[in-house]
């Protein structure tokens, strides 16, 4: 896993929402984000198929005389308000399911929807009541069944909005055992609307309970892909970068030079290389160790990088000898740069610990010709004026002479 990858998975977002601090699985909001971001379209359709269910459930039980009270009784009446609600709830759920944009809404509209269907279940349908029940028993399901069937909807109703594993499993559990309860019922010849309540809620229990999981396992499959994103990226980056001094290596400049001195040659642009070399490096070394001689090449890097547009290219291709590419250059913007990049450098105060440290460089540019299209005889070119720099006393910046056959470009 990479550093980055370590980052987005376990750095708290103190800005987290109240729903993510309940959700122990969702370490990171970033991660759930992206998940949700990811999966919207399902969560959407989840609800949608919620709201659905809810609107045919409040349909059937509002006008499928599923009821034993008289209808002007006052229970009977609020049975008829909860199951009326419902179908205002389901069919203002659907809307929500088709227009919302956020995962969230959608989650806390389709846990509303499920308490209004569990306040719905628990009603009384067909069965009356004792004679001397109150009158929320009557309109309840308050016996030992209707209990029962309420404690597994408010675990379930909890599942939903937790998601935690353990309530998860204890939803399964309570599910299977509701599915033994029914099978050991039935040859007795059950109470009809305890069974179809009880095989309802173990239906709908373990479609919830897979629902959860494959969610689950959606999102680790989420976070794997991302992690697999991240160890891509890095991968390519490592295939790029010099490992000391994280500018691009030799194989990285050799790709894009190529390709950077074909287009200049297509649109006619100036292209310009130069090599740098450390002046006398093996001194810094052997004064002062190669851990000294390496923190200098990190920060010199650090130096010349600075002073680049984001276009040129700065790569390290040998030891202490670094190579620039600078697209839409030419020689004598070449040199102003290179110049200005030799003086910095020369009065840049370099330290290693205790240490300070002077450290100059030599530079050798050459630019690309028109029909040039091998990086070696550009590289040799520059590569000979850095010569000329290193005998002409170092710490200076000196230009290639032009191919014979070819005018020198206009001052
Ligand atoms: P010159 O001015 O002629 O370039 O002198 P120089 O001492 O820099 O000579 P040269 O370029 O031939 O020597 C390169 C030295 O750079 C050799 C080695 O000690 C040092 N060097 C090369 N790569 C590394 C590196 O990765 N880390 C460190 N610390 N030193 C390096
Ligand atoms: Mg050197
Ligand atoms: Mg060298």
């Amino acid at each position: 896993m990479t550093a980055r990858t370590v980052e987005l998975l376990a750095i708290p977002d103190p800005a987290a929402g109240q729903l993510h601090r309940l959700r122990p699985q969702f370490v990171d909001r970033r991660v759930e984000q992206g998940f949700q971001e990811a999966s919207l379209a399902e969560t959407r359709s989840g609800t949608l198929l919620l709201a659905t269910a809810g609107m045919i459930a409040a349909l059937v039980t509002l006008y499928g005389g599923w009821t034993h009270l008289p209808h002007d009784h006052p229970a009977y009446l609020l049975g008829q308000g909860i199951r009326a609600t419902l179908l205002l709830g389901a069919f203002a759920g659907m809307i929500v399911a088709l227009r919302a944009r956020h995962h969230e809404t959608l989650l806390w509209t389709g846990t509303l929807l499920l308490a209004l269907g569990c306040l719905t279940l628990s009603l009384r349908m067909t069965t009356p009541p004792p004679a001397d029940a109150a009158q929320l028993e009557a309109l309840f399901h308050l016996n030992r069944d209707g209990a029962t069937l309420l404690l597994i909807l408010a675990v379930a109703v909890l599942t939903l909005i937790v998601g935690h594993f353990l309530l998860n499993a204890l939803l399964l559990v309570l599910a299977l055992a509701s599915f033994l309860a029914i099978v050991n019922a039935w040859p007795n010849g059950v109470d009809n609307t305890a069974s179809f309540n009880y095989a309802f809620t173990t239906g709908y229990m373990f479609v919830l309970a897979l629902g959860q999981g494959i969610q689950r396992i959606r999102r680790q499959v989420y976070v794997t892909r991302l992690q697999l994103q991240e160890a891509n990226a890095q991968l390519l980056e490592q295939a790029t970068r010099d490992y000391l001094t994280n500018c691009f290596n030799r194989r990285h400049f050799f790709t894009v030079a190529e390709a950077e001195m074909d287009r200049a040659g297509r649109h006619e642009s100036p292209l310009s290389i130069a090599v740098m070399d450390l002046d006398h490096f093996k001194n810094v070394n052997d004064r002062h160790g190669h851990a000294c001689g390496d923190s200098v090449l990190k920060q010199v890097v650090a130096v010349v990088q600075n002073g680049l547009r984001r276009s040129d290219i700065l790569a390290r291709i040998g030891g202490e000898e670094f190579c620039l590419l600078l697209p839409e250059t030419d020689l004598e913007e070449a040199r102003a740069l290179t110049e200005r990049l030799r003086r910095t450098i020369a009065t840049t105060r370099f330290r290693h610990g205790d240490l300070e440290l002077d450290v100059s460089a030599s530079f050798g540019i050459a630019r690309c010709q028109p029909d040039e299209q091998q990086i070696d005889t550009l590289l040799e070119r520059a590569d000979r004026a850095l010569y000329e720099a290193k005998r002409g006393g170092r710490n200076q910046v000196r230009l290639a002479s032009e191919p014979p056959g070819v005018t020198p470009p206009k001052p």
